[in-house]
């Protein structure tokens, strides 16, 4: 096994509709490991294979006693009711969105790293990890599904520890799940009075983000002709930048 790098958002492989798995052979195999591996060590909740290079429809994801590894999984049913909760993503580091909207249910069809057909029923928080993993398969971000005003900056590590959903607020009863502990570090992370505005809401409180994609909201609103206009060379590019290791 082994730990891959997860490739940020101005990778066009993170735009492209992925493809589907046709051979359950050892490099499928060695890839689902290498994405738990890679997964577990972010730390994440989620983690789909685009993010790690791999434009196929593979994804892993856990959550309490629940771990699947998914190849070509379809949504074969979604529950009317829809939520509304907080997520991060691992290929956008730093931000985070309010309010993305999801089924508060699914069932998910899919095959195991071995092709055998299983089906997963979720709800809530993991329902909301899967469909945020299956919406990478199709090159969709969640900074796609909701008003730029509600994607905001958060401090790394704060979403880091969180994983890649950082808290479920289930819209209907209003119930909070979790609670960052934003609370603690008014400085930083909370102001809610950020512009709102500007791309990323960045405040003059935080630091300079040197190294960090200066807004996923640039990216997101030329995503559609970019995700097109990379089909044929995306994924020679994204192996070869993994390979490269360090981002
Ligand atoms: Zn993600």
């Amino acid at each position: 096994m082994a730990i891959r790098t997860i490739l940020t958002l101005d990778k066009p492989v993170l735009r492209t509709k992925a493809k589907k798995v046709s051979r359950f052979d050892a490099y499928l195999q060695r890839l689902v490991d290498d994405m738990w591996e890679t997964m577990r060590a972010a730390p994440g909740v989620g983690l789909a294979a685009p993010q790690v290079g791999e434009s196929i429809r593979v994804l892993v994801a856990e959550y309490e006693d629940q771990a699947v590894a998914l190849v070509n999984p379809e949504i074969i049913k979604r529950s009317d009711d829809e939520v509304l909760g907080t997520e991060g993503c691992l290929s956008i580091p730093g931000f985070v969105g309010d309010d993305v909207p999801r089924a508060r249910a699914v069932t998910v069809k899919a095959r195991d790293p071995r092709g055998k057909e299983i089906r997963v029923k979720a709800e809530d928080w993991f329902a909301r990890v899967l469909q945020h993993e299956i919406d990478h398969l199709d090159g969709v971000l969640f900074i796609d599904r909701i008003p730029k005003e509600n994607v905001r900056r958060v401090e790394e590590d704060e979403l880091i520890e969180e994983g890649e959903v950082e808290k479920v607020t289930t819209g209907k009863n209003g119930k909070q799940e979790k609670q960052p502990e934003r609370n603690e570090r008014p400085a930083a992370s909370a102001s809610p009075s950020l512009p709102g505005k500007g791309p990323g809401g960045r405040s003059s409180s935080s630091p300079p983000p040197s190294s960090r994609p200066s807004s996923p909201l640039t990216s997101a609103s030329s995503a559609s002709s970019a995700s097109s206009a990379v089909h044929s060379s995306s994924t020679e590019s994204a192996t070869a930048a993994t390979r490269g290791g360090g981002r």
